[in-house]
């Protein structure tokens, strides 16, 4: 059976041609076909999510919730049929992909709690004050309403919680915004899956059609294409740093700029301090090794990176890393592609001069393998190439030995942006923590003390995000609560009469919201 494009409630199968996605664990064609949608589609689904607009973005808060929990029942609803196409799809395994669901679901869920409390619609109020002197004040009411309609392009390697129903999707419809979703082409039957549970989700709710729109295809052009297209407000992008420096680009040159909140590239420095390696480095080494690995280090928090003072504590933990690593199984990658460009950078290392390698894991016995590796280099080769500080998706990390914490913090100053960086230490490392602390903040959207960066809560706190190119915009997040910020903004009423005020802000507060008058919450 063909798939479907997605405009609204309507289906089609009348694109450009048909695509085939890969199965990565045989390298063989999956027989099922996918439309390829058009530049009409996009303009067809864009002009839908426009006319939805107006209604569902002054959806009553408990409306909106329902909905958001109505999506998770409808793809808890799809069952094993869900896990077994994005297993053929993804390559990633069972249990892995059943965490993934549990995890898209509970998101779904918490934002649901987080519209029906009401605190990110920030009401305020500032009452009249006309006999103020010398000049009478005029009653000012705000909220924060959704931008407008939103383009969500998923991830790869996370086919369920960074993809249809991801955490783009989740934050932009809870913020009162119709999504159109360009279709990861690597798991096109997942995507379409989630694209119909939630397309269930909106007529069960009664909603407008426009709310949301799923478009399958396998080009830039079709992601340029709604990117470009006037309807769209906002974009929220996973991926590569090519895509989202694309799309930036084709965001900042409409007639209509809007903001594009990309999450590209990261290499998350993990920092093991003197102390905690004297103390631990066999544990660490193996511990690492761990986390390097998990899901063939595709993780946009994958430890990448490692800074150690030199000597031979960083040398127990190299010789355990390695020890851990010789066993390593090589696991099956996403894609033919990514596979392709893991072993091209792989490949970069080992031919580097200045970089000497210390481990492999097992070689792979199927197509698209991960082989992991651990290399080394010294602070002053790092320094003096950039090329070595770049991200290689995949099961690799490059260990750079400093002469001393000086040269350490040179490392952190010249590095870009990063989702996360870690700090290995024990007490007695706490002052030279606190003299990395303020280059650590500077530079991470996460600092994380004696754990690992992969694994990243979906919760209120969180903060998935950081300075270019970890993200193109680090005043937010992608994971968490917090990422609603990204797709609202402020409106001011100025002595508008009641019956014109949103619920939100009408004096009887029909809605119960919490209210800041004078800038104090009551
Ligand atoms: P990707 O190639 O950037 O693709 C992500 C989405 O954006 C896809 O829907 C893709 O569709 C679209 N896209 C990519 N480039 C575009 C462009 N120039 N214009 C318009 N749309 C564009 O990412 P991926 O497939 O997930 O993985 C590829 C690489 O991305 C990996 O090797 C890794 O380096 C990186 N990655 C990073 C993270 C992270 O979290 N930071 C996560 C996953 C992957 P089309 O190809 O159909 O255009």
């Amino acid at each position: 059976m063909d798939g479907v494009i997605l405009i609204g409630q309507q289906e089609t199968r009348e694109g450009n041609g048909f695509f085939q996605a890969t199965d990565p664990s045989s390298g063989t064609l999956i027989e099922a076909r996918f439309p390829e949608a058009t530049a009409d589609h996009v303009a067809a689904a864009c002009a839908l999510a426009n006319v939805a607009f107006d209604e569902y973005a002054m959806l009553a808060p408990e409306k909106t919730a329902q909905f958001l929990e109505t999506i998770a029942e409808e793809i808890l609803a799809i069952g094993d049929d869900l896990i077994v196409n994005a297993m053929q799809e993804s390559g990633l395994p069972r249990a892995r992909l059943e965490g993934e669901r549990g995890r898209t679901v509970g998101q779904l869920r918490l934002f649901a709690a987080l519209v029906r409390k009401g605190e990110w619609l920030d009401a305020r109020l500032d009452p009249a004050l006309p006999d103020r002197q010398p000049m009478p004040r005029v009653e000012l009411r705000s909220r924060k309403i959704a931008v407008g309609p939103v383009a969500v392009f998923g991830a790869s390697n996370f086919p369920l919680a960074f993809s249809v129903a991801g955490g783009d999707t989740v934050a932009a419809l809870a913020a009162g915004c119709p999504v159109v979703f360009k279709g990861h082409p690597a798991h096109p039957a997942t995507g379409e899956l989630v694209a119909k549970a939630i397309g269930r989700a909106v007529a069960k709710c009664g909603l407008p059609a426009g709310v949301f729109s799923y478009l399958p295809g396998t080009t830039h052009k079709l992601g340029g294409a709604l990117a470009a297209d006037p309807n769209i407000k906002a974009v929220g992008f996973t991926g590569s740093r090519a895509g989202g420096l694309a799309l930036m680009r084709i965001a900042a040159s409409r007639a209509e700029p809007i903001p594009v909140y990309a999450e590209m590239s990261a290499v998350n420095p993990v920092l093991l301090l003197p102390a905690k390696l004297a103390a631990d480095a066999e544990a660490l080494g193996k511990a690492f090794i761990a986390s390097l690995t998990m899901g063939a280090g595709q993780f946009c928090t994958n430890p990448g990176l490692l800074l150690a003072i030199d000597g031979p504590d960083t040398d127990r933990f190299t010789a355990s890393a390695a020890e851990a690593l010789a066993g390593n199984a090589a696991l099956t990658m996403l894609t033919p592609g990514i596979h392709a460009a893991y072993c091209k950078g792989v490949d970069a290392l080992s031919a580097h001069a200045s970089v000497r390698l210390v481990a492999r894991g097992l070689v792979g016995e199927g197509p698209h393998q991960a082989q992991a590796a651990l290399f080394e280099t010294d602070a002053a080769s790092f320094l003096a190439d950039e090329a070595l500080g770049a991200e290689i998706f995949g099961s690799t990390s490059l260990l750079v030995r400093c002469r001393d914490a000086e040269e350490l913090k040179r490392i952190l100053s010249k590095l870009e942006g990063q989702l996360t960086a870690t700090l290995h230490m024990s007490a007695a490392d706490e002052q030279l923590a606190a003299a990395l602390m303020p280059l650590l903040v500077r530079k991470v959207g996460r600092i994380l003390a004696n754990g690992w960066p992969t694994g990243v809560e979906v919760s209120h706190a969180m903060v998935h995000g950081g300075p270019f190119p970890a993200t193109s915009d680090g005043r937010s997040t992608s994971v968490g609560t917090m990422a609603i910020e990204r797709f609202l903004r402020p409106v001011c009423f100025q002595d508008i009469a009641d019956a014109l005020l949103p619920e939100a802000l009408k004096s009887a507060n029909p809605l119960s919201l919490p209210l800041r008058v004078d800038g104090a919450l009551k």
